[in-house]
């Protein structure tokens, strides 16, 4: 088995590894993080066991079955370059492309480089 891609979520919780089989086929399989982001520990997820006849079919299945992928593919600002934004109140933000303000504590809000809501990367510049 060879990998061929390997995305990991932008908050760190969740991984998939893309492979291709000795018999040609393509595959997926996914992972979940026991630990933090920072040092990840993954844990394969057994229920997802797939075999598919390319690369493209393996990753449009695994959006369709793996919300957290799903969800980043459809982030509006997923590919748009960085934007720097500071702190209007300590520990807050309004993102920059949605607008939307968030507490830089929230899991569900901010992955460390990128609003999980729309998937804006930003700088934070902190509070001044
Ligand atoms: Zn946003």
């Amino acid at each position: 088995m060879n990998t061929v891609d390997d995305i990991v979520s932008a908050d760190g919780r969740f991984r998939a590894e893309f492979v291709r089989r000795e018999d040609g086929t393509h595959g997926y399989v996914s992972f979940i993080n026991t630990n933090n982001a920072a040092s990840p520990v993954w844990k394969q997820d057994w229920r997802d066991v797939s075999r598919f006849e390319s690369r493209d079919i393996a990753l449009f299945e695994a959006t369709g079955r793996l919300a957290w992928l799903k969800k980043e593919a459809d982030w509006p600002a997923k590919d748009h370059e960085p934007i720097a934004a500071s702190q209007y109140t300590p520990g807050w933000i309004k993102c920059p492309f949605c607008g939307l303000r968030f507490y830089l504590a929230d899991p569900d809000r901010w992955g460390g480089s990128r609003h999980l809501t729309c998937g804006q990367r930003i700088i934070d510049t902190g509070h001044s």
